[in-house]
Parts: structure tokens; sequence; C-alpha cells
């Protein structure tokens, strides 16, 4: 999606330790608008794939999703971060690596959310090592579903998660792929 290119090349900021900040137009700061055209991306994307629930993750998936699944006129699931007591006690539990965080997360959907019949495509804002796409595929898997493929907003390809995912048979759509980002140089496929 070249609008997205030219926004990372234009507001990006490289931090260390591989990590691309863009929480001018994504992470905090949203730009309502690019998201919109982001949503719609996906689900011309996705398209005719008889999706019946989209499912992605708080907190910065969720906007996102939220976008495409407006134009889909599907409903919107979101994995929580945290157990609490508006929680159903029922749910699907996976645990993920955050690579900004660099610790382990336990992640819940409510088990009445996501059902054997559902056709699901699970969508993030970044794709770096996979864990967090992974720990969404488990759920969809527990639940019994069919999972249609993943859409992530920006792949960071040099990190091997996206063609992990792939090598598994898994559909990965991402909108803008980095190959690289070194010397504050973002190249993308
Ligand atoms: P993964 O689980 O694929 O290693 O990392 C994906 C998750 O980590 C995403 O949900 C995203 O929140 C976060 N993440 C990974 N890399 C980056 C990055 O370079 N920048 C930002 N802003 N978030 C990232």
């Amino acid at each position: 999606m070249q609008e997205l290119k030219d926004r990372i090349l234009r507001d990006g900021i490289i931090k260390r330790g591989g990590v691309l900040r863009v929480d001018s137009f994504l992470n905090q700061q949203l730009d309502v608008g690019l998201i919109d055209r982001i949503g719609a991306e996906f689900a011309k994307e996705f398209g005719g794939s008889g999706a019946t629930k989209i499912l992605s993750i708080e907190a910065s998936g969720i906007a996102i999703a939220f976008a495409m699944a407006r134009v889909m006129g599907l409903p919107l699931v979101y994995a929580k971060k945290h157990a609490s007591r508006n929680l159903s006690d029922d749910v699907y539990k996976s645990t993920v690596y955050s690579f900004t965080r660099m610790s382990n997360t336990d992640i819940y959907v409510s088990k009445e959310y996501i059902s054997k019949d559902d056709k699901i495509i699970i969508i993030d804002d970044f794709l770096a090592n996979g864990s967090a796409l992974s720990g969404l595929v488990d759920i969809v898997n527990m639940a019994g579903a069919e999972l249609i493929g993943c859409g992530v907003v920006i792949e960071k390809a040099f990190q091997g998660g996206g063609n992990a995912l792939r090598e598994r048979g898994i559909r990965v759509c991402s909108l803008a792929k980095i190959i690289s980002m070194e010397d504050n140089d973002i190249v993308f496929e």
C-alpha cells in the first residue's frame, strides 16, 4: 500500500533493537483517515473469503481491525492481555512473547465469542517474530474454527515471523513489508 509506505518513510522512527516507532499515526496518535483506508485495503484483500469474524489483539490491533470490520460488516473480537473480572471464566488462553516488552503475556478470548462454525481473519499492527499471530492462531485452533488468514499492517520480514507462518500453510497478507531497517534506512520488498 503505497500511501502507508510513504507515511512510514516520512514519520517512522527506527529505534534500537529493530523496533520501528509509528506512534504518530498508528500506535498512539491515530490517523483515522489512513486507518480507514488500511481497513478498506484489508477488506478488499479478504473480500469473498466467507469470513464470519475478525480476531485481533489489544491494544494497537483494535483500531485497524475495527476499520476493516466496518467495511466488511463483520463482528470484531479482540484478545485481552489481562484476566479481569469483566472477562468470562470460560476462556481460550494462549501465551505470547511480547517483542516490545520483552516478556511473556497471557492472552484471553471468551469462549462464547468464537465457535467451531466461525471462519476467522486475524488482524494486527505489526508482524515481527510472529508470536502474537501464533498465539491468536492457537486460539482459533482451540475453538475448532477455520482460519482464513492473517493481515498485518507492517511486516518486518527480516525477523522471519511471516515466513514461519507461511511455511505452516497460513495465508499472511502485509500491507508494507520491510526487508531491512539498517542505518536509518527503511527498505521495502
Ligand atoms: P511478534 O509477536 O510478531 O514478534 O511482534 C508483534 C507484536 O509486537 C505486535 O503486536 C506489535 O504490537 C509489537 N511489535 C513488534 N515489532 C514492533 C515494532 O517494530 N514497532 C512497534 N510499534 N510494535 C512492534
